[in-house]
């Protein structure tokens, strides 16, 4: 018997990466996952891996609209939700321009903003939402401003939605990854070229001296997702190699 059979979960950002290693894992355990992403050739291979896979930007309110009508039309509500999608670009302070600043609050923010929102009316008694933070927001990472206080704004928001949801017995947690080897921390460096020495820089900050695997990240947004976490709303979780504990 799978921990999550019969439930309903949706991974925004599921098709790649830490999305995608925890939409297995949740499927796994007989959850029916639905996953969204951008690109089509991976949400392809998600659909082949038997995740219900639906093209959508988070950044888009009508793709989201979409996304939770589908939802809706299964009848069954929603369960989980991993609110996961976001990424960065690195930019100096100096270097940062008004595009910058607004593309990046807008995907990581906004697009967690109204996932969660429009979750809402379609998540069950007992339901579980886990969101995406990162070490990075402690402010550790240079030129990673934006990004960073991104997920600052990500932890503080989802303490105030603990609070708010705690009495319709939905809990709220963040899982706050150090650095995963993933396709969107390849793709910081500058070329392929330059992806061996973005990764050994960021090793040299995980005190465990490796970068996490996504699947490592899955098991943590598991525990968070199911049963196991009921005593636990409004909770960082760090899964970061030590990196911002020891
Ligand atoms: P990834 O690029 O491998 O996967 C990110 C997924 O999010 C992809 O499926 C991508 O299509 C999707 N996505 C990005 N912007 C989107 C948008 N606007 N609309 C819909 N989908 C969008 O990256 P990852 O490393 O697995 O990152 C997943 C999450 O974990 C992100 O929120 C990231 O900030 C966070 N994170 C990553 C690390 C790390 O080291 N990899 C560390 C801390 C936090």
């Amino acid at each position: 018997m799978g921990q999550l059979d019969g439930k309903t979960a949706l991974v925004t950002g599921g098709t790649s990466g830490i999305g995608l290693a925890s939409a297995r894992r949740l499927a796994a355990e007989g959850a029916t996952v639905f996953v969204t992403g951008r690109d089509q050739g991976k949400l392809d291979e998600a659909a082949a891996a038997g995740l219900v896979a639906i093209r959508s930007d988070v950044s888009d309110p009508a793709d989201l609209d979409r996304v939770f009508a589908t939802i809706a039309e299964r009848g069954r509500g929603l369960d989980v939700l991993f609110a996961n999608a976001g990424g960065g670009e690195f930019a100096t302070l100096g270097d940062t321009t008004w595009e910058h600043y607004e593309q990046t609050f807008h995907r990581n923010v906004g697009g967690t903003v109204f996932t969660v929102q429009k979750a809402l009316p379609l998540l069950n008694p007992g339901a579980s939402i886990v969101l995406t933070g990162s070490t990075a927001a402690d402010g550790s990472s240079s030129a990673f401003g934006m990004y960073a206080a991104t997920k600052a704004a990500i932890r503080s928001l989802g303490r105030t939605w603990a609070a708010e949801l705690v009495g319709r017995g939905i809990r709220v947690n963040t899982i706050v990854p150090g650095p995963v080897e993933t396709p969107g921390l390849a793709g910081l460096a500058p070329d392929a070229s330059q992806v061996d020495t973005l990764f050994k820089g960021l090793i040299a900050s995980v005190p465990m001296d490796r970068l996490g695997r996504p699947d490592e990240i899955a098991d943590a947004v598991l525990f968070l997702a199911s049963g196991q976490s009921s005593f636990m709303t409004g909770a960082a979780l760090y899964v970061d190699g030590g990196a911002n504990q020891v």
